[in-house]
Protein backbone atom coordinates (compact mmCIF):
# COMPACT_ATOMS: atom_id res chain seq x y z
CA UNK A 1 0.00 0.00 0.00
CA UNK A 2 1.24 3.32 -0.37
CA UNK A 3 0.20 5.66 1.70
CA UNK A 4 -0.04 9.79 1.12
CA UNK A 5 -2.79 10.49 3.69
CA UNK A 6 -1.35 13.59 5.24
CA UNK A 7 -2.05 11.82 8.68
CA UNK A 8 -2.37 9.28 10.00
CA UNK A 9 0.24 8.64 7.84
CA UNK A 10 2.79 6.43 6.81
CA UNK A 11 4.31 4.97 9.87
CA UNK A 12 8.59 4.54 9.95
CA UNK A 13 9.02 0.87 9.15
CA UNK A 14 11.69 0.68 12.17
CA UNK A 15 8.56 1.63 14.39
CA UNK A 16 7.67 -2.16 14.00
CA UNK A 17 10.74 -3.57 15.05
CA UNK A 18 10.80 -0.83 18.32
CA UNK A 19 7.25 -1.68 19.23
CA UNK A 20 8.49 -5.86 19.78
CA UNK A 21 11.70 -4.43 21.58
CA UNK A 22 9.13 -2.67 23.50
CA UNK A 23 7.03 -5.33 24.71
CA UNK A 24 10.48 -7.69 25.39
CA UNK A 25 12.27 -5.18 27.30
CA UNK A 26 9.41 -4.67 29.91
CA UNK A 27 9.53 -1.26 29.68
CA UNK A 28 5.26 -0.77 28.71
CA UNK A 29 4.00 -2.80 31.93
CA UNK A 30 6.68 -0.38 34.05
CA UNK A 31 5.27 2.42 36.78
CA UNK A 32 5.38 5.70 35.32
CA UNK A 33 6.97 6.93 38.40
CA UNK A 34 9.88 4.31 38.40
CA UNK A 35 13.22 4.98 37.40
CA UNK A 36 13.66 3.35 35.00
CA UNK A 37 10.30 4.85 33.05
CA UNK A 38 11.87 8.41 34.50
CA UNK A 39 15.34 7.68 32.53
CA UNK A 40 13.57 6.73 29.40
CA UNK A 41 11.25 10.44 29.47
CA UNK A 42 14.72 12.06 30.07
CA UNK A 43 16.95 10.17 26.91
CA UNK A 44 13.71 11.37 25.06
CA UNK A 45 13.15 14.40 25.76
CA UNK A 46 17.08 15.18 25.03
CA UNK A 47 16.80 13.34 21.32
CA UNK A 48 13.77 15.43 20.81
CA UNK A 49 15.61 18.12 21.26
CA UNK A 50 19.21 16.96 19.81
CA UNK A 51 17.78 15.36 16.52
CA UNK A 52 14.43 18.51 16.10
CA UNK A 53 17.73 21.31 17.48
CA UNK A 54 15.59 22.64 19.87
CA UNK A 55 17.22 26.13 21.70
CA UNK A 56 18.43 24.74 24.99
CA UNK A 57 16.45 26.51 27.44
CA UNK A 58 13.13 25.31 25.40
CA UNK A 59 11.16 22.66 27.63
CA UNK A 60 10.15 19.52 25.88
CA UNK A 61 6.69 17.97 27.26
CA UNK A 62 4.22 15.02 26.02
CA UNK A 63 0.48 15.15 26.10
CA UNK A 64 -1.79 13.76 23.88
CA UNK A 65 -3.49 15.37 20.73
CA UNK A 66 -2.74 18.45 19.05
CA UNK A 67 -6.31 19.17 20.20
CA UNK A 68 -5.44 18.83 23.72
CA UNK A 69 -2.67 21.17 22.91
CA UNK A 70 -5.06 23.69 21.83
CA UNK A 71 -7.18 23.47 24.89
CA UNK A 72 -3.83 23.64 27.38
CA UNK A 73 -2.90 26.87 25.89
CA UNK A 74 -6.09 28.52 25.86
CA UNK A 75 -6.40 27.16 29.50
CA UNK A 76 -3.13 27.82 30.57
CA UNK A 77 -1.09 30.75 29.25
CA UNK A 78 -3.58 33.49 28.98
CA UNK A 79 -7.17 34.66 28.83
CA UNK A 80 -6.84 36.55 25.97
CA UNK A 81 -6.31 35.38 22.49
CA UNK A 82 -5.84 36.09 19.13
CA UNK A 83 -5.82 33.99 15.99
CA UNK A 84 -4.54 34.72 12.62
CA UNK A 85 -5.22 31.96 10.35
CA UNK A 86 -6.34 30.75 6.26
CA UNK A 87 -7.89 27.35 6.99
CA UNK A 88 -9.94 24.48 8.53
CA UNK A 89 -7.34 23.65 11.37
CA UNK A 90 -7.05 27.16 12.29
CA UNK A 91 -10.03 28.11 12.36
CA UNK A 92 -10.87 24.90 14.21
CA UNK A 93 -8.59 25.82 17.23
CA UNK A 94 -10.30 29.69 17.92
CA UNK A 95 -13.67 27.69 17.75
CA UNK A 96 -12.11 25.51 20.91
CA UNK A 97 -10.83 28.22 22.45
CA UNK A 98 -13.81 30.31 22.46
CA UNK A 99 -15.89 27.96 24.09
CA UNK A 100 -13.18 27.85 26.71
CA UNK A 101 -12.77 31.62 27.18
CA UNK A 102 -14.39 34.84 26.21
CA UNK A 103 -12.08 37.03 25.11
CA UNK A 104 -10.94 35.36 21.85
CA UNK A 105 -10.45 37.17 18.77
CA UNK A 106 -9.11 36.39 15.08
CA UNK A 107 -8.73 37.64 11.61
CA UNK A 108 -8.63 35.16 8.58
CA UNK A 109 -6.18 35.46 5.55
CA UNK A 110 -6.60 34.79 2.29
CA UNK A 111 -4.49 31.22 1.09
CA UNK A 112 -2.64 32.62 -1.57
CA UNK A 113 -1.83 36.11 0.42
CA UNK A 114 1.56 36.75 2.08
CA UNK A 115 0.36 36.38 5.72
CA UNK A 116 0.59 40.40 6.74
CA UNK A 117 1.99 41.85 10.23
CA UNK A 118 -0.93 44.36 9.69
CA UNK A 119 -3.03 42.85 12.63
CA UNK A 120 -0.19 43.97 14.67
CA UNK A 121 -2.60 46.86 15.20
CA UNK A 122 -5.51 45.52 16.41
CA UNK A 123 -3.72 43.32 19.33
CA UNK A 124 -3.74 44.19 23.20
CA UNK A 125 -1.01 43.43 24.93
CA UNK A 126 -2.10 40.47 26.99
CA UNK A 127 -3.12 38.46 23.96
CA UNK A 128 -1.63 35.91 23.43
CA UNK A 129 -1.35 35.37 19.42
CA UNK A 130 -2.21 31.21 17.88
CA UNK A 131 -0.89 30.69 13.83
CA UNK A 132 -1.19 27.68 12.54
CA UNK A 133 2.44 26.61 10.91
CA UNK A 134 1.44 24.88 8.46
CA UNK A 135 -2.25 24.63 6.96
CA UNK A 136 -2.75 20.88 6.62
CA UNK A 137 -6.47 21.54 5.35
CA UNK A 138 -4.90 23.60 2.18
CA UNK A 139 -1.47 23.51 2.03
CA UNK A 140 -0.12 26.56 3.35
CA UNK A 141 2.67 27.53 5.11
CA UNK A 142 4.16 30.58 7.18
CA UNK A 143 7.04 31.62 5.64
CA UNK A 144 9.70 32.14 8.33
CA UNK A 145 10.31 35.65 7.69
CA UNK A 146 6.25 36.77 8.48
CA UNK A 147 7.30 34.49 11.97
CA UNK A 148 10.71 36.47 12.38
CA UNK A 149 9.22 39.77 11.38
CA UNK A 150 6.25 39.51 13.47
CA UNK A 151 8.49 38.46 16.63
CA UNK A 152 11.08 41.61 16.21
CA UNK A 153 7.69 43.70 16.25
CA UNK A 154 5.61 42.62 18.94
CA UNK A 155 5.49 41.58 22.23
CA UNK A 156 3.25 38.96 22.95
CA UNK A 157 3.75 35.45 23.51
CA UNK A 158 3.15 33.38 20.16
CA UNK A 159 1.79 29.99 20.03
CA UNK A 160 2.35 27.77 16.99
CA UNK A 161 0.55 24.90 15.43
CA UNK A 162 3.30 22.78 13.98
CA UNK A 163 1.40 19.45 13.86
CA UNK A 164 2.16 19.01 9.97
CA UNK A 165 5.43 20.41 9.99
CA UNK A 166 7.19 19.66 13.16
CA UNK A 167 9.82 16.75 12.15
CA UNK A 168 9.42 17.41 8.74
CA UNK A 169 10.63 21.41 8.74
CA UNK A 170 13.32 23.20 10.21
CA UNK A 171 11.08 24.98 12.46
CA UNK A 172 12.44 28.48 13.69
CA UNK A 173 11.87 27.66 17.30
CA UNK A 174 13.11 31.30 18.77
CA UNK A 175 10.26 33.23 16.49
CA UNK A 176 7.60 31.78 19.31
CA UNK A 177 6.76 30.35 22.35
CA UNK A 178 4.80 27.35 22.30
CA UNK A 179 4.97 24.71 19.48
CA UNK A 180 3.02 21.85 19.44
CA UNK A 181 2.56 18.74 16.83
CA UNK A 182 0.92 15.15 17.36
CA UNK A 183 3.24 12.87 16.12
CA UNK A 184 0.73 10.90 13.54
CA UNK A 185 1.82 13.17 10.57
CA UNK A 186 5.91 13.96 10.12
CA UNK A 187 7.15 12.13 13.11
CA UNK A 188 5.43 9.63 11.34
CA UNK A 189 4.56 7.46 13.86
CA UNK A 190 1.28 5.83 15.70
CA UNK A 191 -1.18 8.71 16.53
CA UNK A 192 -2.13 9.16 20.57
CA UNK A 193 0.99 11.19 21.32
CA UNK A 194 2.07 14.97 20.71
CA UNK A 195 5.10 17.09 21.82
CA UNK A 196 4.95 20.65 23.28
CA UNK A 197 7.68 23.04 23.13
CA UNK A 198 7.99 25.83 25.17
CA UNK A 199 10.11 28.83 25.33
CA UNK A 200 11.80 30.41 28.94
CA UNK A 201 8.72 33.05 28.31
CA UNK A 202 6.22 30.56 28.31
CA UNK A 203 6.27 29.21 30.81
CA UNK A 204 6.88 32.57 32.23
CA UNK A 205 3.04 32.97 30.81
CA UNK A 206 1.21 30.31 32.53
CA UNK A 207 3.24 30.89 35.79
CA UNK A 208 1.46 34.31 35.59
CA UNK A 209 -1.57 33.33 35.00
CA UNK A 210 -1.34 30.01 37.91
CA UNK A 211 -3.74 28.06 36.44
CA UNK A 212 -3.99 24.60 38.48
CA UNK A 213 -7.71 23.67 37.75
CA UNK A 214 -7.31 20.60 35.22
CA UNK A 215 -5.33 17.41 35.03
CA UNK A 216 -3.42 18.96 32.22
CA UNK A 217 -3.12 22.50 33.42
CA UNK A 218 0.21 23.67 32.07
CA UNK A 219 1.81 24.27 35.17
CA UNK A 220 0.92 20.94 36.77
CA UNK A 221 2.01 19.03 34.01
CA UNK A 222 5.20 20.98 33.71
CA UNK A 223 5.93 20.15 37.87
CA UNK A 224 5.64 16.22 36.95
CA UNK A 225 8.03 16.98 33.82
CA UNK A 226 10.45 18.63 35.90
CA UNK A 227 10.70 15.09 37.47
CA UNK A 228 10.60 13.31 34.07
CA UNK A 229 7.35 12.18 35.37
CA UNK A 230 3.33 12.83 33.87
CA UNK A 231 0.41 13.69 35.70
CA UNK A 232 -1.16 10.73 34.57
CA UNK A 233 0.04 7.23 33.26
CA UNK A 234 0.66 8.52 29.90
CA UNK A 235 1.36 6.72 26.08
CA UNK A 236 4.51 4.99 27.60
CA UNK A 237 4.66 3.41 24.18
CA UNK A 238 4.36 6.19 22.18
CA UNK A 239 7.06 7.95 24.16
CA UNK A 240 9.23 4.96 23.95
CA UNK A 241 8.98 4.71 20.15
CA UNK A 242 9.40 8.65 19.29
CA UNK A 243 13.00 7.80 21.35
CA UNK A 244 13.52 5.13 19.39
CA UNK A 245 13.02 6.69 16.32
CA UNK A 246 14.45 9.84 17.07
CA UNK A 247 18.09 7.80 17.16
CA UNK A 248 17.19 6.54 14.40
CA UNK A 249 16.75 10.06 12.13
CA UNK A 250 19.13 12.17 10.56
CA UNK A 251 19.50 15.65 12.20
CA UNK A 252 16.29 17.61 11.63
CA UNK A 253 18.42 20.25 8.76
CA UNK A 254 18.98 16.74 6.93
CA UNK A 255 15.56 16.07 7.08
CA UNK A 256 13.76 18.93 5.95
CA UNK A 257 16.18 19.70 3.33
CA UNK A 258 15.27 16.45 1.60
CA UNK A 259 11.50 16.95 1.95
CA UNK A 260 11.93 20.89 0.45
CA UNK A 261 13.58 19.47 -2.38
CA UNK A 262 11.38 17.04 -2.74
CA UNK A 263 8.93 19.48 -2.41
CA UNK A 264 10.05 21.64 -4.87
CA UNK A 265 10.28 18.72 -7.72
CA UNK A 266 7.20 17.14 -6.89
CA UNK A 267 5.55 20.62 -7.48
CA UNK A 268 6.67 21.39 -10.74
CA UNK A 269 6.46 17.62 -11.98
CA UNK A 270 2.35 18.42 -11.16
CA UNK A 271 2.21 21.79 -13.05
CA UNK A 272 3.90 19.79 -15.88
CA UNK A 273 1.08 17.34 -16.52
CA UNK A 274 -1.81 20.33 -15.70
CA UNK A 275 -2.82 19.95 -12.15
CA UNK A 276 -4.30 22.89 -10.36
CA UNK A 277 -2.09 23.61 -7.01
CA UNK A 278 -4.66 25.19 -4.64
CA UNK A 279 -1.57 27.72 -3.78
CA UNK A 280 -0.59 29.54 -6.10
CA UNK A 281 2.03 31.65 -4.59
CA UNK A 282 5.06 29.56 -4.51
CA UNK A 283 6.01 31.69 -1.63
CA UNK A 284 3.42 30.30 0.90
CA UNK A 285 3.64 26.73 -0.47
CA UNK A 286 3.97 23.84 1.91
CA UNK A 287 6.86 21.67 1.97
CA UNK A 288 4.97 18.72 3.37
CA UNK A 289 1.19 18.77 2.56
CA UNK A 290 0.58 19.14 -1.09
CA UNK A 291 -3.08 20.09 -2.13
CA UNK A 292 -4.24 19.54 -5.52
CA UNK A 293 -7.48 21.62 -6.99
CA UNK A 294 -9.76 19.22 -8.55
CA UNK A 295 -13.34 18.92 -10.15
CA UNK A 296 -15.48 16.90 -8.08
CA UNK A 297 -16.12 13.83 -10.98
CA UNK A 298 -12.58 13.66 -12.21
CA UNK A 299 -11.55 13.64 -7.92
CA UNK A 300 -14.52 10.29 -8.03
CA UNK A 301 -12.48 8.78 -11.10
CA UNK A 302 -8.70 9.61 -9.81
CA UNK A 303 -9.61 7.92 -6.11
CA UNK A 304 -11.06 4.99 -7.58
CA UNK A 305 -8.05 4.16 -10.14
CA UNK A 306 -5.85 5.17 -7.02
CA UNK A 307 -7.64 2.75 -5.16
CA UNK A 308 -6.92 0.13 -7.67
CA UNK A 309 -3.33 0.38 -7.72
CA UNK A 310 -3.10 0.37 -4.24
CA UNK A 311 -2.14 4.45 -3.89
CA UNK A 312 -4.11 6.01 -0.77
CA UNK A 313 -4.55 9.79 -1.69
CA UNK A 314 -5.31 12.51 1.10
CA UNK A 315 -9.21 13.42 0.95
CA UNK A 316 -9.68 16.95 0.94
CA UNK A 317 -10.03 19.14 4.07
CA UNK A 318 -12.82 20.96 5.19
CA UNK A 319 -14.48 23.53 2.18
CA UNK A 320 -11.81 21.30 0.16
CA UNK A 321 -13.90 18.48 0.47
CA UNK A 322 -15.08 17.93 -3.25
CA UNK A 323 -12.67 19.68 -5.10
CA UNK A 324 -8.92 18.74 -3.76
CA UNK A 325 -6.95 16.02 -2.81
CA UNK A 326 -4.25 16.12 -0.90
CA UNK A 327 -0.46 14.45 -0.95
CA UNK A 328 1.91 13.87 2.52
CA UNK A 329 5.30 15.16 1.93
CA UNK A 330 6.62 13.03 5.41
CA UNK A 331 9.93 12.02 5.62
CA UNK A 332 8.67 8.71 6.43
CA UNK A 333 7.51 7.96 2.74
CA UNK A 334 10.51 7.15 0.58
CA UNK A 335 11.43 8.36 -2.78
CA UNK A 336 10.43 5.09 -4.57
CA UNK A 337 6.95 5.78 -3.24
CA UNK A 338 6.75 9.26 -4.61
CA UNK A 339 8.20 7.90 -8.13
CA UNK A 340 5.68 5.29 -7.79
CA UNK A 341 2.97 7.93 -7.25
CA UNK A 342 4.16 9.88 -10.11
CA UNK A 343 4.00 7.32 -12.78
CA UNK A 344 0.22 6.96 -11.95
CA UNK A 345 -0.35 10.59 -11.91
CA UNK A 346 1.24 10.49 -15.22
CA UNK A 347 -0.71 7.82 -16.97
CA UNK A 348 -3.97 8.50 -15.23
CA UNK A 349 -4.84 12.13 -14.69
C1 LIG B 1 -3.99 16.98 12.28
C2 LIG B 1 -3.97 18.35 12.80
C3 LIG B 1 -4.54 18.68 14.04
C4 LIG B 1 -5.26 17.68 14.89
O1 LIG B 1 -4.40 16.71 15.38
P1 LIG B 1 -4.92 15.65 16.46
O2 LIG B 1 -3.73 14.83 16.77
O3 LIG B 1 -6.00 14.87 15.78
O4 LIG B 1 -5.44 16.40 17.61
C5 LIG B 1 -4.42 19.98 14.48
N1 LIG B 1 -3.80 20.92 13.74
C6 LIG B 1 -3.26 20.63 12.54
C7 LIG B 1 -2.56 21.71 11.79
C8 LIG B 1 -3.31 19.34 12.04
O5 LIG B 1 -2.76 19.07 10.85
Amino acid sequence: MYNFYPGPSKIYPHVGPSMQTAFESGILAMNHRSADFMQMMEQTIGLVKVKLNVPDDYEVFFVSSATESWEIITQSFSDSFFHYYNGAFGQKWMEYAARLKSKVTGKSFEINELPSIDFANELKKEDLICLTHNETSNGSALPSLFLKTLRSTVENIIAVDATSSMAGADLPWETADIWFASVQKCFGLPAGLAVMVVSPSGIGASESLGDDRYYNSFNFMRKNFLKYQTPYTPNILGIYLLGESMKMLEPIKKVSELIDKRADSFYDFLQSIGMDLIIKNPMVRSDTVLAVGIEPNKLIEIKRLAHHHNIILGNGYGDWKNNSFRLANFPAICDEEYHTLKLFLTNNF
